[in-house]
């Protein structure tokens, strides 16, 4: 018999251990995996932006679905909260752009290591097992089973992640545990995940990656997101941070209305792109159109946007006319990428949908259904755009969890 039990040792399931801990409690802390934090080792590219700098509104304003829920989370335990909890563990820590912060070492190993090296400390039991299955009696939550095997707690904390990138261990298994409980899952979807375009030029333009260009996203005419930053051409469509970042703003992809718009030289007005045009062409005179636009655009590009531009590739650019010019111009500056679907869960950073919040109380976590047992971090139906914002709801719901469990 033991205090309480955890299932899952990520971000949510380590931390929730630690506090738990820390409070004075036992803890048993289940892991199907032989090593702990093997999604937490690759967030980040292996850096690891463990949290976002900035306020408690700001955190809202990052989370689309679910926000207020995390209120009194957020309210036990915030950024600056995480910041002091790894800095005290010997992680030293940076702020870098839109406030993402990560650990100085740039190693997302770090923050696993200080977990462990704490939860070692704690005198923390992992157990690699796999859970199969809650012990539920009369409507109270007594222990878990996993190995054949039997064991018993007075709460459980279900802390298993969503189902994307399941070779890390978050293969859905929490949600099947919520709902032998009775909880319900609500619709599991990708987000921030690479999309995929029905326009064969992407293709061509795979491996081309665009630096401090601004993506825009449409559902029809309607602006969705607009950002400045670095994206990818992908044999299936796009990828790279400015994607993934868009895709969760789409709820859903109607065929034909979902499209990205990329402006090659967000630095350039269209009067001084047009002027810097005219420069160039000034320089080419005599040259194919093809040849002369060379300096503007990156090589792979060119012979795309020139089939786009309806401009011949061997026509001489001194015959080019005003309105091709102006044609191509307006190429440059709203790249059309049409959108036709996502790449699969297994490939999202994270799932959107989960343990649906409706039966979970917020200021505890615990279920409404079943007492004694309580969820925390991607298992639960809440996500955030990228910035550290889902690690830090890990964090937060985790820190609840263990406050009441
Ligand atoms: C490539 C990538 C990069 C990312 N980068 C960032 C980032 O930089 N910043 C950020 O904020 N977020 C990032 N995320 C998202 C973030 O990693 C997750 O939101 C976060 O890890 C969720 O934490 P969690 O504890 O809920 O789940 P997880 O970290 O997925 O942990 C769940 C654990 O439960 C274990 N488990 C599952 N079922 C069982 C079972 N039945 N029995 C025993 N154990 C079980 C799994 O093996 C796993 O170890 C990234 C995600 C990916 C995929």
């Amino acid at each position: 018999m033991t205090d309480t039990i955890i299932v899952g040792a990520g971000a949510a399931g380590c931390m929730a251990a630690v506090q738990a801990a820390r409070f004075g409690k036992t803890v048993l802390l289940f892991e199907k995996n032989q090593q702990t934090g093997r999604k937490l080792r690759i967030t980040g590219k292996g850096r690891c932006n463990v949290t976002n700098n900035s306020t408690m509104q700001e955190h809202m304003n990052n989370i689309p679905v679910n926000p207020r829920f995390l209120y009194s989370a957020f309210s036990n335990f915030d950024s600056s909260d995480t910041m002091a909890f790894f800095e005290e563990l010997g992680v030293p820590l940076k702020t870098e752009r839109g406030n993402r912060v990560f650990p100085v070492s740039d190693k997302a190993e770090d923050i696993v290591n200080a977990l462990n090296r704490e939860m070692e400390r704690l005198g923390v039991e992992i157990v690699n097992k796999r859970v199969s299955a809650l012990i539920i009696e009369d409507g109270v939550c007594k222990g878990v089973r996993a190995g054949g095997r039997e064991y018993l707690s007075n709460s459980v904390l279900i802390a298993c992640g969503g189902c994307s990138y399941p070779k890390t261990g978050s293969d859905g298994d929490g949600h099947t545990l919520a709902e032998s409980a009775g909880h319900t899952v609500t619709e599991l979807k990708p987000s921030l995940v690479p999309l995929v375009s029905p326009d064969k030029y992407c293709a061509e333009l795979m491996g081309l990656s665009l630096r401090n260009v601004t993506l825009s996203l449409y559902d029809g005419d309607k602006l969705l997101y607009s950002e400045m930053g670095e994206m990818l051409f992908t044999h299936f469509g796009v990828s790279g941070p400015l994607v993934l970042s868009a895709s969760s703003h789409i709820r859903s992809i109607a065929p034909d209305r979902c499209r990205i718009s990329i402006d090659l030289k967000p630095a350039l007005s269209p009067e001084q792109l047009d002027a810097r045009i005219q420069r160039d062409f000034a320089e080419n005179l005599n040259r194919d159109f093809i040849n002369g636009i060379r300096k503007l655009l990156p090589a792979k590009l060119i012979p795309v946007i020139t089939k786009l531009s309806g401009i011949a590739p061997e026509q001489k650019i001194n015959s080019i006319t005003r309105e091709q010019r102006r044609r191509f111009g307006e190429l440059i500056k709203a790249f059309p990428v049409r959108i036709s679907g996502f790449r699969p869960l297994d490939e999202a950073i994270i799932t959107s949908g989960g343990v649906s919040v409706k039966e979970i109380d917020p200021k505890t976590m615990e279920s409404k259904l079943v007492s004694g047992l309580y969820f925390a971090g991607e298992v639960i139906d809440v996500d955030a755009y990228t910035g550290g914002f889902n690690l830090q709801i890990a964090f937060s719901t985790a820190y609840t969890a263990a406050l009441y469990m």
